[in-house]
């Protein structure tokens, strides 16, 4: 199958490392989730390729440093522009790869692209500090210095953006990087590593080791245990996480970690219902439900339960299932069997212990991975679908009574990424915002993600801050200097 490309440079199937496209005997399949076709091979990376591309960023890195921070801004600018000049190709490649519908992926492209324009603005903006002395003949100086040749380890529920959010900032302070993007959606990933070609980033500062599923834990082994690499970028599970970090304890490298979430979403009895519909739709379908920040615990009060569940369902039948490609369609299908076999296993867990089936449930007519929006009240803390993360497109409603029995159930889960609220008491909106361990709290919105915000979690749901002026910090060593004269 070829894809309709305008610019058909962009469809790329081999690595990139050293500033070179590297061909391997062995590839890995990537597939149109809505139709199960191959679209791509790819290469297979391993052990050697990874150390290749390691001493690629290894080399290239005292120039790049060294240059000017405008400089470095100057091509993330026009990385940037490239990536919005070719919107549409780059979109069409993420919705073949990955299934959400156009309109979305074109969203992402732009998203993605905000974080390389922010950042180029941030690059001359890294400043230092000059401390007064408690002794005379000294100065005492911090500077800000780039960490030197970094990892990124991307997923597929946002190929591009996840990949610029840690680009943007690496590039911007002087780093180098190696990626790994997630075996499902690497072709994003290539597209963006030829733009990054056309915009000037000099060979061995970007670089992208694809793979299969299998080569994920080879790959890993080596970004994580290379003394050259002294920092990891991971988006993804939190197991994963987990064993990433441990795995980087051997080298002390400094770790981000944005891991998984279990995010609630409160609808009080004091709420602006029509807005939390509007707020749970987007919190909850957006991305057919696969996203780290999605509401997977809507808790709604006794007072509007009612209400609001007759509302929630006759938006979500206004959805309209089928393959991404399809100007009219608003959900896509999940991006692969294990996926959907976890949110099956959800749906049934909860109606087999008590839930109410109000809409959906299972399979959708169209075949593959493509999945009902569902909808189910009745749902109780302790059921799967409230303690794990089900990344679909089942919204799932729980009551309760009270402000303190609210706050009680939403931080009752190892995981802190996002939470919602919906309220209009201005002391509740107070006391709600500062009760919930979470890093990124909504109140009365369901949409929190933007370039200008630090997004991160915390408990289990990661370490460090991505995007806004904060995530620049998680890339640089404040060096202090002591000089006496
Ligand atoms: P998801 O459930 O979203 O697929 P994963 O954590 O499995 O989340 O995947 C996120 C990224 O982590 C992907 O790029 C995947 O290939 C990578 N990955 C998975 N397992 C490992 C591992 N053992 N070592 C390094 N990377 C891994």
């Amino acid at each position: 199958m070829t894809l309709a490309l305008r610019d058909p440079d962009l469809f790329r199937v081999d690595a990139y490392i050293g500033g070179e496209f590297v061909s391997s005997i062995l590839r890995a399949t990537v597939r149109d989730p809505a139709t199960g076709d191959v679209i791509a091979e790819v290469a297979r990376c391993g052990k050697f390729e990874t150390r290749h591309a390691i001493e690629a960023a290894d080399d290239a890195l005292p120039a790049w440093r060294a240059l000017p921070a405008r400089k470095r801004a100057d091509v993330l600018h026009k990385l940037a522009a490239l990536m919005e000049e070719h919107v549409d190709d780059l979109a069409l490649l993420l919705t073949s790869e990955q299934g959400k519908p156009l309109a979305e992926s074109r969203g992402e492209v732009r998203y993605a692209a905000s974080f390389l324009t922010w950042f180029a603005e941030e690059a001359p903006r890294v400043y230092g500090d000059t401390i007064p002395s408690p002794v005379s003949g000294t100065r005492l100086m911090v500077i800000p210095q780039p960490v030197g040749v970094c990892a990124a380890i991307t997923p597929w529920n946002f190929p591009s953006a996840m990949i610029t959010r840690k680009l943007g900032p690496a590039l911007a302070t002087g780093c180098t990087l190696v990626l790994k993007p997630a075996e499902a959606t690497p072709l994003s990933a290539l597209a963006l590593a030829v733009l990054s070609q056309r915009a000037g980033v000099p060979p061995g500062v970007f670089n992208v080791v694809t793979g299969a599923a299998n080569d994920a834990s080879v790959i890993g082994a080596v970004l994580t245990s290379d003394p050259r690499v002294r920092k990891l970028s991971f988006t993804g599970s939190t197991e994963v996480g987990k064993l990433l970090l441990r795995q980087c304890a051997s080298t002390v490298k400094k770790v981000s970690l944005e891991l998984g979430g279990n995010a609630p979403f409160i609808v009080f009895d004091d709420a602006d219902l029509s807005e939390a519909i509007r707020g749970a739709m987007t919190a909850k379908f957006r991305n057919a439900g696969q996203t780290c920040i999605a509401a997977n615990r809507i808790l709604v009060q006794d007072g509007v339960h009612d209400e609001f569940v007759s509302a929630l369902r006759a938006e979500i039948d206004k959805l309209v299932v089928g393959p991404g490609t399809e100007p009219s369609v608003t959900m896509g299908p999940l991006l692969e069997r294990n996926g959907f076999d976890k949110v099956a296993s959800h749906v049934e867990d909860a109606c087999s212990r008590g839930a109410e089936l109000i809409v959906g449930g299972g399979a959708h007519d169209l075949g593959g991975t493509f999945f009902q929006p569902t909808l189910l009240t009745g749902v109780r803390h302790g059921m799967l679908m409230s303690s794990e993360e089900t990344f679909g497109p089942v919204a799932g409603i729980t009551r309760f009574t009270s402000e303190e029995e609210a706050i009680t159930l939403a931080n009752d889960t190892p995981a802190g990424l996002a939470a919602y609220f919906y309220a209009r008491d201005v002391g509740r909106v107070v006391r709600v915002s500062e009760a919930l361990d979470y890093g990124m709290v909504g109140a009365n919105t369901g949409f929190v993600s933007t370039t200008v915000a630090p997004f991160g979690g915390m408990k289990e749901s990661g370490l460090g801050r991505e995007g806004s002026k904060f995530g620049i910090e998680d890339w640089i060593e404040r060096k202090y200097v002591a000089l006496a004269f």
